[in-house]
């Protein structure tokens, strides 16, 4: 096991500045892993000052996107050439199946391919003319890096959500500082690593482990960082908009989510257990988009209920290194006491509990939950409001099309949403009827870098991926040149 107890700041592995760790935890038997450096906000004034110094001498700004696109080619080779070791991070790391993880670093390195394309599209793209309707002026809006970024992630795809935020912040020339989840840091000090062996100049990737209460204010909150983009809860999203507030930050916020699936009474029953299953057990049901709660038409209800209770059971659950295994242990305990909460009070409530509800009994160690299915679950209970982030589905029948679009319309959160109908009229107008950023049709959860990432309402705020990811980390500045022969004649007439 490689040392996880340093910092990368300008370039270099430093100690804290004030020497604290803490303990990396493999949840699949509560053992520990490794001790992981504790970042202070001393920690945070050196990476700031190190990324501001960076961006602002232009080292990294004032190169090419073509050049920049070099060093993002690069890091997803280097990525690539990892596979083995940082898959096998994440499942020591996050607890997941290994074929999973295996997807999360093929996709963090095709992040950094697609943002480097992008960089070089944007150094014939960053200028565009701007018809006026006074033919003495001449004007162009040009894009610009925003400065320095400060990307604040989660623990449920630790090196896909970095990806999803440095491969873009460093296309559009922003020099920025990560800060991973402390659950799970290991795999963003590896990035370091690569940076480093791909030699990005110094300052332009800074990395910071630590506890987020500790320093997410001190960065959020200084006055050198221009950007703060964030993946996490809604909670600390709005602490987070708070404290941006001061100096009127640009912020990005991907936060949580409680999304429908509707399955119409014409779905082939096969694809709808896949695909129901696939949108809340696929990684442990740790997922933001999840498509935790379903309405199923009343006609193939209980049909499909028991066909969903005969699949889940069926499904091995276990330590991720082995390779039957679908499901594996929650992130950390933390977040296992939580499911276990959330399903304890909905069985306390009387809500009908289909499948699961327990902790497997063949584990004596590991924050292990079996997949649950809750059924007939009332419209105002938590199980069908709040987010559970966990392989916890809830689930209800409908009878209309309208009801449908309007039970799954009835929550804080419009992230996503799923519907299945072999009639694609009727798939696209509920599609178009979800208040909702990202939608799917006959399939729940596969995810594009090419394509926009995002929520409505409580969900957060922007896009990332595709090319609104790039956008999260670009100004656009209007140059408008005077260009007549004749004076303007306002004062001087
Ligand atoms: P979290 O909000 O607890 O933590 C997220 C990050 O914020 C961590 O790095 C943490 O250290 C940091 N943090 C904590 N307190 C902070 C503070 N006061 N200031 C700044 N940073 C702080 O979330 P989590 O438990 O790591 O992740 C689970 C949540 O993330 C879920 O609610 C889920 O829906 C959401 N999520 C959303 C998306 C998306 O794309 N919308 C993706 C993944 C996860």
């Amino acid at each position: 096991m490689q040392n996880y107890d340093k910092l990368f700041i300008n370039g270099r592995w430093v100690l804290p500045v004030h020497p604290a760790s803490f303990d990396s935890i493999d949840p699949s038997n509560e053992q520990v892993i490794t001790q992981v450096a504790a970042a202070s906000p001393s920690d945070v004034e050196l990476a700031v000052e190190a990324a501001r110094q960076a961006f602002d001498s232009g080292i990294w700004s004032g190169l090419s996107g073509t050049q920049r696109a070099h060093y993002l080619h690069a890091i997803a080779t280097e990525i690539r050439n990892h596979l083995t070791q940082l898959a096998s991070l994440e499942v020591q790391d996050n607890g997941k199946p290994y074929p999973e993880a295996e997807w999360d670093i093929n996709d963090a390195a095709d992040c950094f391919d697609f943002y480097a394309k992008l960089a070089v599209e944007l150094d014939t793209q960053r200028e565009q003319d701007i018809a006026l309707p006074d033919v003495r002026f001449h004007c162009v809006a040009r894009k610009e890096p925003v400065g320095v970024a400060c990307a604040i992630i989660p623990w449920n795809y630790p090196l896909l959500m970095a990806a999803w935020k440095v491969a873009p912040a460093l296309a559009a020339g922003c020099t920025l500082i990560l800060k991973p989840a402390e659950a799970t840091s290991l795999t963003a000090i590896e990035l370091g690593r690569i940076a480093e062996k791909v030699q990005l100049p110094a300052g332009v990737l800074n990395i910071l482990t630590g506890i987020g209460a500790d320093i997410g204010p001190a960065l959020t909150e200084h006055p050198h960082i221009d950007k703060v983009a964030f993946t996490g809860s809604v909670p600390v999203g709005k602490q987070i908009m708070q404290s941006a507030a001061h100096q009127v930050k640009n912020i990005s916020l991907e936060l949580g989510g409680k999304s429908s699936f509707i399955v119409f009474e014409d779905s082939e029953l096969d694809a709808a257990v896949e695909w129901i299953m696939f949108g809340i057990f696929w990684n442990q049901g740790q997922v933001c988009s999840a498509t935790s709660r379903v309405l199923i038409h009343e006609d193939i209800y209980e049909t499909l209920l028991l066909r969903l209770k005969t699949a889940a059971e069926k499904i091995k659950i276990g330590a991720g290194f082995d390779t039957e295994v679908k499901l594996g242990p929650l992130v950390n305990q933390k977040q296992y006491h939580h499911v276990l909460a959330a399903i304890e009070r909905g069985v306390k409530d009387g809500v009908r509990l289909v499948s699961g509800g327990n902790r497997p009994t063949e584990f004596s160690q590991g924050y292990y939950v079996q997949p649950t299915i809750f059924a007939d679950v009332p419209e105002d209970h938590p199980l069908w409001n709040e987010e559970i982030f966990g392989p916890v589905v809830s689930i209800r029948s409908f009878k209309t099309e309208s009801e449908a679009v309007q039970s799954a319309n009835n929550s804080i959160f419009g992230l996503a949403g799923a519907v299945m109908s072999k009639d694609l009229d009727r798939c696209h107008r509920v599609a178009r009827a979800l208040r909702a950023g990202i939608i799917w049709i006959n399939c729940s959860q596969p995810t594009f870098s090419q394509a926009p990432w995002g929520g409505y309402k409580q969900s957060g705020i922007g896009r990332e991926l595709g090319i609104w990811g790039l956008e999260n980390y670009l100004e656009v500045k209007q140059i408008t040149t005077f260009q007549s022969a004749e004076t303007w004649g306002w004062y001087l007439s």
